[in-house]
């Protein structure tokens, strides 16, 4: 029952020449520690999912008949116009919402119809989350907020990943500080770390470089993207921001609750080509 729509929902996907399913990521050798082995699983999966909200008048198709794989290790940007979905895509996919039909599947287990303290269950142990505003508990320093997750699970810190990721993302010497000691760049690098360390199915960014000057957004841009690369993280972004959409594999485009188009291997000029052409 809980083997599921892999293999349709996967053919949505236009793969490449090569298919990179099939291939280790180049950078096994630079790491201390193994690189996760890229698979045909799916990471993420929605088959025509559907989301209304209000009535009658008031009806809006949130999402329409949404079909969507993400594959282990890609990083994928949601972009689209104000209003096409993105938010209620992504809180669908992560089990932060319901859908009113249609399946959704995280790491090959439908989530759809789970009850709330199973989807809180399978949210601690396979997905992590990235926002906007950081979101770190302000009294904990950055090693307490890191591990927060793993402790709410009851599972035991692997001391290596922890070290590898801390010091990959430059936070060795910042453990002991509180959020408030943290400059914005370094806050975030926290969330990120916090997200990794459960080495989740995947990880889910909202606008994760929206409250981040320019210069410190590419640096947490660059290390997710380094995330995906060298660690096999599969990684779902919401932006708005063709530059930060540059930095994915893949850009999935919505328009009006409907997937209208992906490009792969995005540039910030072909994302913006991409979004004029769906009138915005
Ligand atoms: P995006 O993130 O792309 O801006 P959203 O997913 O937030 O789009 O919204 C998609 C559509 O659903 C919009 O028309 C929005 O007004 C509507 N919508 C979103 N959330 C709600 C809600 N809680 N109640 C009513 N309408 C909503
Ligand atoms: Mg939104």
């Amino acid at each position: 029952m809980n083997i599921i729509l892999e293999d349709e929902a996967a053919s949505v996907r236009i793969v490449p020449a090569g298919d990179p399913l099939n291939e280790s990521t180049e950078h096994a050798g630079s790491m201390t520690i193994p690189t996760v082995q890229k698979t045909t699983r799916t990471a993420v999966a929605a088959r025509d999912i559907t989301k209304t909200y209000g009535r009658d008048d008031t009806k809006v198709a949130a999402l329409n008949n949404v079909t969507v794989a993400f594959r282990p290790g890609d990083f994928t940007a949601i972009m689209g116009p104000s209003g096409s979905g993105k938010s209620t895509l992504m809180h669908c996919l992560a089990g932060l919402d319901t859908v009113d039909s249609g399946q959704v599947a995280i790491d090959s287990t439908i989530i759809t119809g789970m009850s709330d303290h199973e989807l809180t269950i399978l949210r601690r142990t396979h997905v992590g989350f990235i926002f906007q505003a950081f979101n770190l508990v302000p009294t904990l320093n950055a090693r307490d907020n890191i591990v927060l997750p793993l402790e709410l699970a009851g599972t035991k810190v692997d001391d290596a990943w922890f070290d590898h990721i801390v010091e990959t993302l430059g936070l060795t010497d910042r453990l002991a500080h509180k959020p408030h000691e943290l400059s914005g760049g370094q806050q975030q690098r926290v969330a990120v770390a916090r997200a990794l360390l459960t080495r989740p199915a995947v990880v889910f960014a909202d606008e994760p470089t929206g409250a981040l000057d320019s210069t410190t957004g590419a640096e947490v841009l660059e290390l997710l993207a380094t995330s995906a690369r060298e660690m096999g993280q599969t990684i779902i972004m919401v932006t708005h921001d063709p530059h930060a959409a540059s930095y994915a594999d893949r850009v999935v485009l919505l328009k009006d609750g409907a997937i209208v188009g992906q490009l792969e291997n995005p540039t910030a000029d072909s994302v913006l080509n991409a979004l004029a052409g769906l009138g915005e």
